[in-house]
Order: C-alpha cells, then sequence, then structure tokens
C-alpha cells in the first residue's frame, strides 16, 4: 500500500507543478516515475471516480481519506493492469470486499458514455498535457494526399486549432506546410502504422519552425544540424535539401536513437540525405565543411517550454541559466564561424530571455561576429504571419531606436506554452550575404 499513501498527498494537493513536485520529493520510497503516472492518470478519471465512489456508496464501507479511496479506485478500475499494487493489507482486503460493486457501476458509466473501455471516456486536460497533437507528414516517404487515403483517415477540418475539441477533427497549419494538429486523444499516435513506417513525425509545432525558416524562399543543399538528437529537425530539414543533412550529436547513446529516426524518416532509397556524426560540434572544423550554407542550433537548454517544467524552480535557477547561455553562446559562435554559411537559426524550447534573446543580444555584439558580417534577419524572412516575436524589451538594451528595437524582435519568434497550442519555443534567424 506504501505507493497510494506517498500519492495521496499529492492528490490532496494538486495544485502548482505536479511533476517537478512529486520528483523533487526526496521523502519517497516509492519509483517517482510511478505515483506521477497514478496521480496523473487518477486526476484525468477523477469525474468518474467519483461519480463511482457516490453510486457505490462503498465510502460508507470504508473509512479511509477521500484521495486514497480514488486511488484504489483508480487502480482496480481505470488502469490497464486493473488491480492494487500492495501485498496483504487489512485496507486492500475490505476495499476489494467491494470489487463486484464497483465494477457493476462501470459498467453503467460505461453504458451512460456509450464507450466501450474506459480510455474512450474523454478526460480533464491535465497541466503537463499537450492542447494539440501536432504531427508532420514526413513527405520523404509520402505526399499528404497520398497518406490520408492510405489511412483512411476522414477528419473534419477546422480552421483555428482552437477549434480542435473532440477527436474526429484536424486542423491544418497555415504557417508550416505538411503540418497537421488533431485533438490528443485522436488515435494518431507513437503506435499508429504510419509513425511505424515513419511517414508522420510527431513534432510540435515550435519545433518544427527551424527547419522552415532556415529553407525559407531558399532551400540549401547541405545543412548542419549542430545539436540533432534525437533529430526531428533533422528529419525535417531533411524534407527541403537536395543533398545531405549532417547531423551532429555528441552523446553516443542519442546519436544513436538519431541514427534510427534517421533512418526511419529517410528510408534506404534516400539514405544519404542525413549523415549522422557522433561528434562534439565544437571539434568540427569550418574549413572541412565549406560548401554547408545553412545551419540549425538547437543546443541543450532549460527546457522550461515544455509543459510541467514551466514552473519548475529548477529552471529558473540563474546560476544555471548563466551555465546554460554561455554554453548557447559558444555553440552559435562556433555555428557562425562557418566560411560559407549564410543563415544559421537559433533556437530553445526554453522562455527564458537569458537564454534566448540575450544569447541573440551577445552575439550581436560580438566583435568577432559582427566582422564576419552576421547580423538578425528580416521579419520577412522569419515566419513573417507569426505574431509572437522576440522580446522587445529585452533589445531596448542595445538600441534606443525604437524601429531598430522592432526590427530586432522581428527578426525571431516566440511561442508560448498551452496558447499557441504546444511547447513555449524560441528561434532567431541570423543571415549574411
Ligand atoms: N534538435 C533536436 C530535435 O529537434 O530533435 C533536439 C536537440 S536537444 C535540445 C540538444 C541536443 O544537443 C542533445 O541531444 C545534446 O546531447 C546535444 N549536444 C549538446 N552539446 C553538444 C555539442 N557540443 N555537440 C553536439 N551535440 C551536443
Amino acid at each position: 500500500m506504501k505507493i497510494y499513501f506517498e500519492a495521496e498527498k499529492f492528490l490532496k494537493h494538486p495544485e502548482g507543478n505536479l511533476q517537478s513536485k512529486i520528483f523533487n520529493d526526496k521523502s519517497l520510497k516509492s519509483n517517482p516515475k510511478h505515483i506521477y503516472a497514478l496521480v496523473y492518470s487518477t486526476l484525468q478519471y477523477k469525474e468518474y471516480i467519483n461519480q463511482i465512489i457516490t453510486k457505490s456508496k462503498i465510502n460508507r464501507q470504508i473509512k479511509i481519506s477521500d484521495e486514497l479511496l480514488a486511488l484504489l479506485v483508480h487502480d482496480l478500475l481505470f488502469s490497464s493492469r486493473g488491480r492494487i499494487e500492495s501485498g496483504k493489507h487489512h485496507i486492500k482486503d475490505s476495499f476489494l470486499k467491494n470489487k463486484t460493486r464497483l465494477q457493476a457501476e462501470l459498467i453503467k458509466l460505461k453504458l451512460k458514455y456509450k464507450v466501450k473501455s474506459v480510455d474512450q471516456l474523454p478526460t480533464i486536460q491535465q497541466e503537463d498535457e499537450t492542447p494539440v497533437r501536432w504531427f508532420r507528414i514526413n513527405t520523404i516517404k509520402i505526399d499528404p494526399e497520398r497518406f490520408f487515403k492510405k489511412h483512411k483517415l476522414n477528419l473534419q477540418p477546422v480552421n483555428r486549432f482552437q477549434d480542435l475539441t473532440k477527436p474526429g477533427l484536424i486542423y491544418q497549419d497555415e504557417h508550416i506546410p505538411n503540418l497537421y494538429g488533431v485533438h490528443p486523444k485522436e488515435k494518431i499516435t507513437t503506435s499508429t502504422e504510419a509513425y511505424k513506417l515513419g511517414e508522420i513525425i510527431i513534432q510540435d509545432r515550435g519545433s518544427c519552425f527551424p527547419a522552415f525558416i532556415l529553407n525559407y524562399k531558399e532551400p540549401h543543399s547541405k545543412i548542419i544540424d549542430a545539436c540533432a538528437a534525437p533529430g526531428n529537425k533533422t528529419s525535417h530539414a531533411a524534407t527541403f535539401v537536395d543533398e545531405v543533412v549532417y547531423a551532429v550529436e555528441r552523446d553516443s547513446k542519442r546519436a544513436a536513437i538519431l541514427k534510427t529516426m534517421s533512418e526511419k524518416a529517410t528510408g534506404k532509397s534516400r539514405k544519404k540525405l542525413i549523415q549522422v556524426l557522433n561528434q562534439d560540434f565544437t571539434t568540427i572544423k569550418p574549413e572541412d565543411y565549406e560548401d554547408v550554407t545553412g545551419l540549425i542550433v538547437d543546443p541543450s537548454c532549460s527546457g522550461s517550454g515544455i509543459f510541467g517544467r514551466a514552473m519548475d524552480e529548477e529552471t529558473k535557477n540563474s546560476d544555471r541559466l548563466e551555465k546554460l547561455a554561455s554554453f548557447q553562446f559558444s555553440i552559435m559562435k562556433h555555428a557562425l564561424s562557418f566560411n560559407g554559411a549564410r543563415k544559421v537559426v537559433y533556437s530553445t524550447c526554453s522562455i527564458h530571455a537569458e537564454e534566448n534573446e540575450r544569447v541573440v543580444i551577445d552575439l550581436l555584439s560580438d566583435e568577432e561576429v559582427k566582422k564576419q558580417g552576421w547580423t538578425l534577419a528580416n521579419r520577412d524572412l522569419v515566419l513573417p504571419n507569426w505574431e509572437r516575436r522576440g522580446l522587445e524589451v529585452e533589445f531596448e538594451k542595445i538600441s534606443r531606436d525604437p524601429n531598430v528595437i522592432k526590427e530586432l524582435a522581428g527578426g525571431c519568434v516566440r511561442t508560448l506554452p498551452k496558447e499557441d497550442g504546444g511547447i513555449g519555443f524560441f528561434a532567431a534567424c541570423f543571415v549574411r550575404e
């Protein structure tokens, strides 16, 4: 019963960031991953669990807290295992005496909502859940028209992602070609055939910005993706180039994942489109890649734009942000030293200015970078119709001219977590003649 006793307090006080509360609680004896999964799923089904508790009147039979009872009902009726995770315990014994009654109430509930299994019940959206499931049709493997016919996806189009209120609907993104949004409960997931065949890539909208911005108007023949694993931006970039994307990844385990993902995305016949290099990007010699004209730089960051991490105290730790920013600056500086490069897109999935606009400002103020001729691109080249740009207040630090400030902020794009339909993201585009 330990896991239930430990999960109970998080269910009692679910406010704030559940994930960080559980993972930062050093007093827990059970695996935090298991506790998180249990509390998260119980919260999702809470409304139904409460109905079953009320109807079965089990709360009058057994004297335990409402939260503990909800957790037990969850595991018996709403988990895939369908059992209580505990050795012999008197609470478990008295709870299971009501098993038949609880199961009968579940059958009535399924009839009421006209579903065959509990996972078809509409669930309450949790803080950590994406409001939209975005997927990109991988045009290296299949074109969108054939894709929809082949998989017999008969989904009703909607004009805005905010209208994806239930499964059965689809939104075609107006900014990124071949990108679609569906309800998170839609059966387009990593277990579908299309995903296994590499025909679709599940990729958040913001994460599709860099490869698109890099190749906007003038696609490149050779690109370097400097921090590539697991390879979402790499495989997206590969849809634009006609020769090769060099996908650089320092970590060997992640490089192996990158290789598998890349092979799936290109298939055997076009496998030369992506070349994985298990190397530290800063050790790659620019003179060996004179014909590379574009780079994507998506270095490790605090991840504060990702749900569940947005309010994480740890991501706001200023020492950590400073270290990350200086690492991000050094990776970018190396990218800007490639002689043949005329466009470099910098991105993070962070919402903190320290890792975003301030890194951009430090680069623009760097003497060597200035000498190399780099500037921020004009808004016309950087998703011009996307409304949310870089933070102007940050650029006030390097100019007093409102036009210059607006122009610099225009060379960057931001997405807000949830509000813009996905994770929080930042991208800036550096160009030179
Ligand atoms: N761009 C990836 C995507 O869209 O799937 C996500 C990249 S992730 C934010 C950052 C990656 O950069 C990590 O896999 C990390 O191991 C790698 N990395 C960090 N420092 C690096 C370096 N100096 N050289 C190459 N890769 C590096």
